[in-house]
């Protein structure tokens, strides 16, 4: 692991030991609304994230910051959500998605790997 893996795994781990299960950031979740499985929910990450379970999982979050909002900690799930991927990524455990976006950047400048012409 790197150095850059070990900060951005005490980021998640200083936000979601935090986290006291609630459920309210529940309420707000788009994502939650669609998929409706808790385990999809910002409590049901955060609890996966608490038990050390970096997961492909992660990806599913619009990163909105709705479940912010109500979080009465005050609790920044995003910045924990994205410093998880974050992890995903530098372990090369990132989706496959994921891996097509950051080939078409450095290829082209953006995710969708499209050259812009004049
Ligand atoms: S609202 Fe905040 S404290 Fe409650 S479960 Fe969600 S993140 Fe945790």
């Amino acid at each position: 692991m790197s150095i850059e893996s070990d900060n951005a795994k005490e980021n998640v781990k200083d936000i979601v030991d935090k986290c006291i299960k609630c459920g309210m950031c529940n309420s707000l979740c788009p994502v939650l609304k669609i998929v409706r499985e808790e385990q999809s929910s910002p409590r049901g990450k955060a609890i996966l994230l608490d038990s050390n379970y970096f997961e492909k999982l992660i990806y599913e979050c619009s990163l909105c910051k709705a479940c912010e909002s109500k979080c009465p900690l005050n609790l920044k799930l995003c910045e924990a959500f994205v410093n998880a991927r974050k992890v995903l990524v530098l372990s090369k455990k990132e989706c496959v998605e994921g891996k097509e976006m950051i080939k078409n950047l450095n290829k082209s400048g953006n995710i969708y790997g499209e050259i812009e012409s004049d």
